[in-house]
Order: C-alpha cells, then structure tokens, then sequence
C-alpha cells in the first residue's frame, strides 16, 4: 500500500470532521502531483444555514457532496483536476461520480463504502483507476 494514499486518506478524515452535517461526514481531497489542489466536505452551499438536515433528519437536497465541493473550488481557481487523483471517505454517489469523470479525476482512492455502488461502477466502466484502503487497513 502506498504511504502517500494512507496519509492523504487520513487528511480526508480530517476534513470530513470538519463537515457540520449530522447523518453523514464526509471529506474529499483532490491530489495532483503529490499537491492538495482541491478539498471538501459536505455542507450547505456558501450563506446558507449551516444545517443539513430537515427536523425529519432528512439531508436537505441543496447540500453538496465532499466531491462535489472539491471540484467546484477548482473552478474558481486556475488548477485543474485533470490527471488528479480523489481521495474520499466514502465512494461517489451517482451524480458525483459524473462530476468527477467530467472533471478528469484520473484515479480515485476512497475508505467506505456507500450503500449505492452505481457511482463506483461507473467509474470503473470508464477507466478510472479505483482503490479501497478500508478503515482497519488504514489503522494499520
Ligand atoms: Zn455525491
């Protein structure tokens, strides 16, 4: 296992931490050329409440994903993803996963599993190299 993958997924974790959403953290880091271009996590977009969730405990629809967030920041920046690699606590959704293959996320490194594996599989039809460093591998 690569040392780099480990440490940067540990970040990941970190930054999921940061997320104010109560169901579910999570974080996202866009690495390029062992650089941190991008990183996110889920929330609210930007002069929104900082809560996720509705009183029913149900995500609110306008809460953006770790990766979404990763890859809109580049937007306003003068990197991009191309080539990059994604490291994620939990695997991209459907809608994220188009993101991140039209953002030209060359790899994807990622510690749990979503209940949904349609966004994985999307991107492993799509040449996307994808590793799983579980969470034991990672205590390691
Ligand atoms: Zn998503």
């Amino acid at each position: 296992m690569n040392k780099f993958d480990k440490a940067y997924l540990k970040m990941a974790l970190e930054w999921a931490n940061l997320s104010y959403c109560k169901r579910k953290q999570v974080g996202a880091l866009i690495v390029k050329d062992r650089m941190i271009i991008s990183d996110g996590y889920n929330g609210t977009p930007s002069g929104f409440e900082n809560c996720c969730e509705d009183e029913g405990g149900k995500t609110h629809w306008y809460v953006l994903h770790a990766e979404a967030n990763a890859i809109l920041k580049l937007a306003s920046s003068t990197q991009s993803a191309k080539g990059a690699t994604l490291y994620l606590t939990l695997s991209p959704c459907k809608e994220c996963s188009k993101l991140i293959l039209q953002a030209g996320i060359s790899r994807l490194v990622y510690i749990n599993e979503y209940s949904d594996d349609d966004g994985i599989s999307f991107l492993r039809n799509h040449n996307i190299e994808i590793e799983q460093i579980s969470d034991c591998e990672l205590k390691k």
